[in-house]
C-alpha cells in the first residue's frame, strides 16, 4: 500500500473541503450551513470511492460504512464544522484519514463493519453549544436543544429542516452501542508536545478535565492621588497576587495548566484605585484527583488573599468538565501499532475537547494525535506534513486490523 500517495490525496481533499466556506477568504463552516451541503457532497464522493455505503442521519452527521464480517461495528470519525477563520485540518483530517484507511483495508477484510463519521458540529459556533453531532450519535442529544436559536433567530429545528432533515427524529441518529466495538478518532494535536518530542504521532490516554470559575474581587474604588497606599482595598492588586500564585502553583505540579484569561478592571480609570475586578480561572489536568485538588488549592488561596486584603470575593459561576479516560486496551493497541511501524509509542493527554469525549460515555475509545507544526491550531496557518499523515494512515490501518 502506498501510504504517501494516500496522504497526498488526504491533503488535496482537505484543500477541497476548505473551499466550502460561509465567508470568502477565510474558512468558516458551521452546523448545517449552506457550505456544509457542498462538503457533504465531496465527503460522500470520497466515501463511495472507498467502497462505503453512505447515509446522513437526522442531525446531519454523514456516515460511511465499509461492510465487514459484522455484526458489530467499529467507529471512527471527527468533525466537519469549523471555528471562524479556521485551519484546514482540525476535524476534517480525521474524517479523511478514516476514509483513506477504509480504502487501504478494502471490503470484507475486517472482523467488523467499519464506520467513518463526519460529525456535523463539534465546535459549537452556531448554537453556542458544542458536540451536537456526537451527542446525537451517542444517544445523548436532548429534544430541548432543538429550540435553541442562532444569531439570526433560526431555531436548530429549522436549520435542520432547511438542510432537508428532520431534527425531531434525532433518536434515529443514535447507535445501539451493544453493536459497537468502540470508537477511535484521528486528530491533529493542536499543541506543541509531539513536535518538541520530535515525534510524528502520539497515543492519547484521555482528555484533560477542566475547572472553569468566574468570580469577582470587590474592594473600594477611590482617588489614586489622595488615598495613601496603606489601607487601600485594591481589587486588582489582589488579583495580581493571586495570578502570580496561580502560575507558581501550576509550575509546581507536572502537567497542570492554570490561567487567568479574562480580567475586567472596574471602574477602569487611570487615576482610580480599582474597586472591582471580574475575572476567570481555567484549570486543567488529565487526572481527576489532581484537578480537584488544584481547584481547591487555588480557590483557597484566592479566599486567603481576599481576606488578608479586606476584599470581598464572590464566585459567580463554577463549572467542571470531568477528566475523560480512553480505554486502556485500545490505547495499548494504538501504541503497539505505532511501535510496529518504528514510532516511539509516546502517550499523552489531550488538552482540547474532542468528539471522543462524548463517545467515551457510551463506548470504549482511543485517539491518535498527529504532530501540529508550530503547535498552532484554530488558525489558518494550522498545518501538517505529508510524511506525518502517511504515518498516521499506516498506523491507523494496523490498529484497525489488530482489533
Ligand atoms: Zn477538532
Amino acid at each position: 500500500m502506498n501510504y504517501t500517495q494516500l496522504a497526498h490525496e488526504c491533503l488535496t481533499r482537505a484543500d477541497e473541503l476548505a473551499a466550502c466556506t460561509e465567508s470568502p477568504g477565510i474558512l468558516k463552516r458551521t452546523f448545517l450551513s449552506e457550505p456544509m451541503r457542498r462538503a457533504h457532497a465531496l465527503v460522500r464522493d470520497y466515501m463511495q470511492g472507498a467502497g462505503m455505503q453512505v447515509r446522513v442521519d437526522a442531525l446531519g452527521n454523514i456516515v460511511g460504512r465499509l461492510e465487514g464480517k459484522g455484526p458489530k461495528a467499529f467507529l471512527t470519525g471527527s468533525h466537519l464544522d469549523t471555528v471562524p477563520d479556521a485551519g484546514k485540518y482540525d476535524g476534517m483530517l480525521g474524517v479523511l484519514i478514516g476514509i483513506a484507511a477504509a480504502s487501504a483495508i478494502g471490503a470484507q477484510n475486517l472482523a467488523y463493519h467499519f464506520d467513518v463519521i463526519g460529525f456535523s458540529d463539534e465546535e459549537g459556533v452556531r448554537y453556542k453549544m458544542p458536540y451536537l453531532g456526537s451527542l446525537a450519535v451517542a444517544g445523548l442529544f436532548k429534544a430541548e436543544y432543538l429550540a435553541r436559536v442562532d444569531e439570526r433567530g433560526v431555531t436548530m429545528a429549522d436549520a435542520i429542516k432547511n438542510f432537508g432533515l428532520n431534527g425531531e427524529d434525532f433518536k434515529s441518529a443514535a447507535y445501539n452501542f451493544a453493536d459497537v466495538a468502540g470508537f477511535a478518532e484521528v486528530h491533529i494535536e493542536q499543541g506543541p508536545v509531539l513536535e518538541a518530542e520530535g515525534l510524528a504521532l502520539g497515543a492519547v490516554t484521555g482528555l484533560v478535565g477542566q475547572s472553569r470559575v468566574k468570580l469577582f474581587y470587590r474592594g473600594l474604588a477611590s482617588h489614586a492621588g489622595t488615598t495613601p497606599m496603606r489601607g487601600r482595598r485594591d481589587a486588582f492588586t489582589a488579583l495580581s497576587e493571586l495570578n502570580v500564585f496561580v502560575e507558581k502553583y501550576a509550575l509546581s505540579i507536572p502537567n497542570l495548566v492554570a490561567t487567568v484569561g479574562m480580567a475586567q478592571v472596574r471602574p477602569g480609570g487611570a487615576n482610580v484605585i480599582p474597586g472591582e475586578v471580574y475575572f476567570s480561572l481555567d484549570i486543567r489536568h488529565g487526572d481527576q484527583p489532581v484537578l480537584d485538588r488544584a481547584t481547591e488549592v487555588i480557590l483557597g488561596e484566592a479566599t486567603a488573599i481576599a481576606s488578608r486584603r479586606n476584599i470581598e470575593m464572590v464566585i459567580e459561576t463554577q463549572e467542571a468538565q470531568a477528566v475523560v479516560k480512553c480505554e486502556p486496551l485500545l490505547v495499548n493497541k494504538m501504541a503497539s501499532a505505532m511501535e510496529f511501524h518504528s514510532h516511539r509509542p509516546y502517550r499523552l493527554a489531550s488538552g482540547a475537547g474532542h468528539d471522543t469525549a462524548i463517545l467515551s460515555k457510551v463506548t470504549p475509545t482511543a485517539m491518535l494525535f498527529i504532530r501540529s507544526p508550530g503547535g498552532i491550531s484554530h488558525n489558518p496557518i494550522e498545518t501538517v506534513t505529508v510524511e506525518d499523515v502517511a504515518a498516521a494512515i499506516e498506523v491507523f490501518v494496523t490498529f484497525l486490523r489488530s482489533l
